[in-house]
């Protein structure tokens, strides 16, 4: 039996039959990523006790003939902005190079709980501030459909880790488009759920009002798996909804007929590559057939989703980020001769130049004689565009648009010049900006046999319909 590359029920069911252990799968999946990591770069720490421990503990309830929970023996890997008791957890940032927390994030002991081997932790951009995933602190990561190009961002080594058969699924985390925009570049499906379905307690905070945590896997139904472990309040996460959770995998095989599908002209305009154009029409024609009816929606503020994104986002991000000072957790500059010199020091040598430039346009956004003209206008917009999608959604029950105007691009392509790098986002940091759900899903290559995503956005918490829709046209394709 080859123990890389199944999905979670072929996983867990092997376990449980006793056709192997997990504890061979997660040694199977440490295999793989010592052979292939070096090329790809997708893991930024292992932590391979913590993972036999668990192994060691799915196997006692299979090899007692318990029936194992929903992700009993599934080897995982999780983005290194979600806190791990006992393992370092970086962020990407060099600031956060030796953190060790003292305690679990809410989604990550909840994996655990289901059952899940945490491998490791994946890399991705410092503070989950980019779109390529070259904002990494300690290494890019490499596309494993072409190593030249970059996996995407911020979650590239979830999405990496997936797509290379190095863990079956992953976690993300989604501020402006981080998991579905490298799902789309590296083939795989990623699930950015509700804002407050998914408790944030024990991510590192980027934007508190746009940061979510989801899922990336090789199928839609591992999504579906995996959004009902980790979704649900949690006391610590005032954010989080007192909302029941649905088994998301129930609805999953009905069908689509009648279902009504938005198509936005605003989201098929300049700057969408033609292949992908192309890809993104026959999956709704597909959809189509399975008996969808296609209706045109308006989105009208979606031009000014972008600035409205980098306005927020930053000011969040400068507040966010004012905690790393040296004091306490972070990393503290050596041979400081006063407190002031310790703190501007210390921030300079540990963050990074996106970074930077970050905290310093959200600081001016912030600031007074700006307040208004930046953060607060930002703010009105961002009811504007949450009202198109409230609009829109009166008329159907969900949208289609491209995931990304392009496949992957090469590394060092945009590196320079962050203003391209941000149109990169133009279709994913809507959904985060109006807080509803959205997943993205291959649907196709180019020539040159790079992945193309589909992305499909819901109504708030309506998780079920586009996973049902995802999953339709993934049987259908
Ligand atoms: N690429 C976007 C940014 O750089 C989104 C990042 C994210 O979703 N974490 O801010």
């Amino acid at each position: 039996m080859n123990l890389t590359g199944l999905t979670i029920d072929a996983a867990r069911s092997a376990v449980q039959e006793r056709k192997t252990t997990t504890l061979a799968l997660a040694e199977a999946h440490y295999v793989r990523i010592q052979n292939e990591d070096g090329q790809i770069g997708a893991y930024l720490t292992l932590c391979k006790e913590r993972a036999l421990e668990q192994a060691d503990r799915i196997d006692r309830m299979a090899a007692e003939g318990k029936p194992l929970p929903l992700l009993g023996g599934v080897p995982v890997g999780i983005k290194d902005v979600m806190s791990t008791r006992g393992v370092r957890t970086t962020a990407g940032s060099k600031i956060l190079g030796n953190y060790i927390p003292p305690y679990d994030c809410t989604a990550v002991a909840r994996m655990e709980a289901a059952g899940a081997v945490v491998l490791g932790k994946t890399n991705c951009d410092e503070f989950a501030m980019g779109s390529s995933n070259e904002n990494s602190a300690f290494h890019p990561v490499h596309n494993p459909r072409d190593l030249t190009r970059v996996p995407g961002g911020s979650s590239g080594g979830s999405a990496a880790a997936v797509a290379a058969d190095m863990a079956v699924v992953a976690l993300g985390s989604d501020t402006g488009g981080s998991i579905r925009q490298p799902a789309s570049f590296c083939g795989v499906v990623g699930l950015m759920p509700t804002y407050g379905r998914v408790s944030r307690y024990g991510l590192i905070a980027f934007a508190s009002s746009l940061d979510h945590i989801g899922p990336l896997a090789k199928t839609v139904k591992d999504v579906a798996i995996v959004l009902h472990a980790i979704a649900g309040r949690d006391p610590m996460d005032s954010t989080s909804a007192d909302l029941p959770v649905p088994d998301y995998t129930t609805d999953l095989e009905k069908s689509v007929r009648g279902l009504r599908l938005g198509v936005a002209k605003e989201y098929f305009g300049e700057g969408l590559d033609d292949e992908v154009h192309h890809a993104v029409e026959s999956a709704i024609d597909e959809l189509k057939s399975l008996g969808c009816e296609v209706v045109p929606v308006s989105l009208p503020h979606t031009p000014y989703a972008i600035p409205t994104y980098y306005l927020i986002a930053t000011a969040e991000a400068s507040s966010n980020l004012a905690r790393y000072d040296g004091v306490r957790y972070s990393y503290r500059a050596s041979g400081v001769k006063t407190l002031s010199e310790m703190y501007r020091r210390s921030r300079d040598e540990g963050f990074g130049a996106e970074v930077k430039r970050r905290i310093m346009l959200g600081t001016y956004a912030l600031s007074a004689g700006y307040y208004d003209a930046y953060y607060l206008k930002a703010q009105k917009v961002r009811t504007l565009l949450t009202r198109d999608f409230e609009e829109a959604f009166r008329k159907v029950d969900a949208i289609v648009t491209p995931t990304s105007p392009t496949a992957a691009f090469r590394l060092g392509e945009k590196s320079n010049d962050p203003l391209a790098m941000y149109l990169a986002d133009i279709y994913t940091v809507t959904a985060d900006l109006a807080g509803i759900p959205g997943i993205s899903i291959p649907c196709g290559e180019t020539q040159g046999k790079l992945p193309i995503g589909l992305q499909i956005l819901g109504k708030h918490f309506d998780e079920a319909t586009i996973l049902r829709l995802a999953h339709a046209y993934e049987r259908a394709a």
